[in-house]
């Protein structure tokens, strides 16, 4: 009788936690979004699985609990981490509302993709970082925009997640590019540790808005990051403190 929201990184199984492939391997029950299933094939020898497509996860949530209250042990998987744009705040929010908690509850953390995408470019996440989700679904346009607008007027680096929407990617690269200027670094990276993996650098002017897909993390730096060598650099501050060459 317990529920493990589990985050098992980008893809590949490499990036996977010890912590995160034991609670799947504890479980009697998977539940997940189908895609997501498949990246744990690996480890699911003889348990049962519930996978459904996109957009059920309010279903895939009422299972898991309703199945932990029939004395499973089920693990419910996101890809990354699960509290970022995935399945643990809707989980604790089911059980937040049948008023149950089971004696097994634990969030189990993942490598999120702006953590991967942010190591394939170098070190643009060196400073304060906002990750905003772009995806007009659950959240209106317009508190995006006023996110993404107070994220760039306080200069955080930005991850962008689920740019599925593109007119709304343009107006939020706009949208920072009247406070930073239009040479600020951008990362782009698709299936990050993944098969197929790409991985470009460019800048807010630059950005090729139609390369980018729902596989993708979008980074940009903020008015100090800089690119060398293909890389991103967000500086921490201290060439601020020392001398150094
Ligand atoms: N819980 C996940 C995010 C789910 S939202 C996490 O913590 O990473 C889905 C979005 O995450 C995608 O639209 C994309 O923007 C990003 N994403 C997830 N995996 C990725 C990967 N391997 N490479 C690049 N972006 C990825």
């Amino acid at each position: 009788m317990s529920i493990r929201v589990v985050g098992f990184g980008p893809g590949g199984a490499a990036l996977r936690t010890p912590a995160a492939v034991e609670a799947i391997r504890e479980s009697d029950v998977v539940v997940g979004y189908e895609t997501y299933v498949a990246m744990v094939e690996d480890l699911l020898g003889g348990k049962e699985v519930v996978s459904a497509k996109m957009r059920q996860e309010v279903y895939r949530a009422r299972v898991a609990v309703e199945m932990a209250r029939e004395g499973k042990r089920v693990a419910v998987i996101s890809d990354g981490d699960p509290e970022i744009f995935g399945m643990a705040p809707l989980v604790l929010e089911m059980l937040s509302r049948y008023g149950w908690r089971p004696s097994g509850l634990e969030v189990v953390p993942g490598v999120t993709a702006a953590l991967a995408a942010g190591a394939r470019l170098g070190a643009p996440l060196g400073s304060d970082v906002a990750f905003i989700n772009l995806s007009p679904l659950l959240t209106p346009r317009e508190v995006i925009l006023r996110r993404v607008e107070a994220a760039a007027a306080a200069d955080y680096v930005i991850a962008f997640y689920n740019p599925i929407d593109r007119g709304l990617l343009r107006e939020a690269l706009a949208a920072v590019a009247r406070w930073r200027g239009g040479q600020t670094p951008v990362g782009v990276v698709k299936d990050a540790y993944r098969r197929g993996e790409r991985v470009y650098v460019t800048t807010l002017d630059s950005v090729d808005v139609d390369a980018v897909d729902m596989r993708t993390t979008v980074i940009v730096g903020n008015s100090e990051s800089y690119i060398w060598e293909g890389y991103i650099i967000t500086p921490r501050g201290y060439h601020r403190k020392y001398a150094y060459p």
